[in-house]
């Protein structure tokens, strides 16, 4: 019976690990921010501008990222959009001096959040990249870091955030398209990679298939 016990108890959090089983609906603000959330964190970064007057997000572009690559779970990640990055941390890092950059949202693998610049704003994530036919992506479009790289399998708990995250910016910006930084930036960027599975976010997220990579 104890046993039992133990063992059901062990897989209930193990479920709770894997899939948050109740997921409150995310939500942005009339500022462009999540609003409270258990899985939501929002860490202003200054790495960001304003969009030309005209724009508003119309592109949703899907990256990567894992510092150094590979490793999950640090501060590493918050701590470059956040200029805060100390470069003898790993071997690896120092490549990365004087970058600076953002996303709007990166999203871990245990599918919390971590909020970086108001979906009103421009977060410096695509570099030089252009969609159908316009250079400089940053500017209207919203940009989203999954914890991960191109080859490793995404977490469920990440297709699900992504799956809640990507209506609530539908609700506020006038998106109409959806792609991979490697789609915005081919040659020069690979991320999301192989690893992110296109059919079953579309899926999640009921994005038509004309909105999608080709
Ligand atoms: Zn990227």
């Amino acid at each position: 019976m104890i046993r039992q016990r133990t063992s059901s108890l062990r897989r209930s959090r193990q479920l709770l690990d894997d899939i948050p089983d109740s997921f409150p609906a995310l939500q942005l603000d009339r500022h462009g921010w999540l609003r409270p959330h258990p899985y939501v964190t929002l860490l202003p970064s200054p790495n960001c501008n304003q969009r030309p007057p005209d724009d508003d997000a119309t592109l949703l572009v899907i990256h990567n990222i894992s510092l150094p690559p590979g490793v999950f779970g640090g501060t590493q990640v918050a701590d470059l959009f956040l200029n805060q990055l100390d470069l003898n941390s790993h071997p690896w890092l120092p490549r990365l001096r004087g970058l600076k950059v953002s996303a709007h949202f990166f999203i871990r693998r245990d599918g919390s959040v971590i909020q970086f610049v108001s979906t009103d704003q421009r977060a410096w994530h695509a570099g030089v990249s252009s969609h159908q036919g316009r250079a400089g992506c940053n500017d209207f479009s919203i940009g989203i870091e999954l914890e991960g790289t191109d080859t490793l399998p995404y977490t469920a708990s990440q297709y699900l955030c992504l799956s809640q995250l990507t209506p609530a910016l539908q609700t506020r910006h006038p998106l109409r398209a959806v792609r991979g930084h490697e789609h915005i930036a081919p040659g020069r960027k690979t991320d999301p990679g192989p690893s992110f599975d296109w059919a079953r976010y579309a899926r999640d997220a009921q994005w038509s298939r004309r909105q999608l990579p080709a």
